[in-house]
């Protein structure tokens, strides 16, 4: 893995017991994603571990990368763009969270796929911005499985659908599969039926001729039911990084 240099040397500001720490919490998560597949007789390796690394500053990240990461979620646009400008290295960009078409623009060149597609005007924007660097952007659609209002994603049968059959029609647009976050509850049975609804959905479409392959579901809090209901892709933050520091 390559990194540029000047990063290297600043990472000597954190203390060797902060790294430490992610490193084991790697090692941790791991081990429990791997038990969970077992128990469900899945394959790991049909599984992404999405490092979800907003807030965190690029020596944490680097330290990740070197305890065996190799995907990062990023959740706002322009924090994606620096540290896609910083972080160098062979590993994958996540665009997890929402985005306003104008902010295209900063996550076009570096997200490898972008999850949380929700209208019709983005995946417009999104297919034009990568036209213009001959770029196929692999995108997810969001849905909203949850009863919350607060959330954003796509909610209604028809309106997936006619989004996800207008994807296919986007000559650098690859639609690769559905995203949700599970509603902010401690009921087990809620959260399973969200991950259900979203598995169901892309079943359904499949059977209408789609061909998609992911399920992006299941965070620190959720991620073990959520590979239990078919996750391919896990977007962890909290149970890699600790608690997250807004300021
Ligand atoms: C922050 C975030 C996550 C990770 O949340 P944790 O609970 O810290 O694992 C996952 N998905 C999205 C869209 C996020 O914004």
């Amino acid at each position: 893995m390559y990194i540029s240099l000047t990063f290297r040397t600043k990472r000597d500001s954190f203390s060797p017991l902060t790294l430490a720490m992610i490193a084991e919490n790697i090692k941790i998560l791991e081990e429990k994603i791997r038990l969970k597949c077992s128990y469900c007789n899945r394959d790991r390796s049909d599984i992404k571990l999405i490092a979800v690394s907003k807030t965190q500053p690029a020596q944490i990240i680097v330290e990740a990368l070197d305890s065996g990461i190799n995907n990062l979620g990023e959740n706002k646009a322009q924090e994606l763009r620096d540290k896609a400008e910083l972080i160098n290295g062979n590993f994958v960009w996540h665009f997890i969270g929402h985005l306003q078409t104008n902010k295209v623009k900063y996550v076009i060149k570096s997200a490898e796929y972008i999850h949380s597609v929700d209208s019709i005007k983005l995946a417009d924007e999104i297919n034009s911005k990568a036209k213009q660097i001959d770029k196929c952007q692999k995108i997810l659609l969001e849905i909203n499985t949850s009863d919350e209002t607060t959330k954003y994603g796509l909610k209604e049968e028809k309106d997936i659908l006619e989004l996800a059959d207008y994807c296919m029609n986007l000559s650098n647009v690859k639609l690769a599969g559905l995203m949700t976050m599970a509603p902010f509850t401690e009921n087990e049975k809620v959260i399973r039926s969200s991950f259900a609804e979203l598995r169901n959905t892309k079943e359904k479409l499949n059977s209408f001729g789609f061909n998609l392959a992911e399920l992006s579901m299941g965070m620190t809090n959720d991620y073990e039911i959520a590979i239990e209901e078919g996750s391919t892709m896990l977007r962890i933050g909290t149970a890699i990084f600790g608690e997250r520091k807004y300021n």
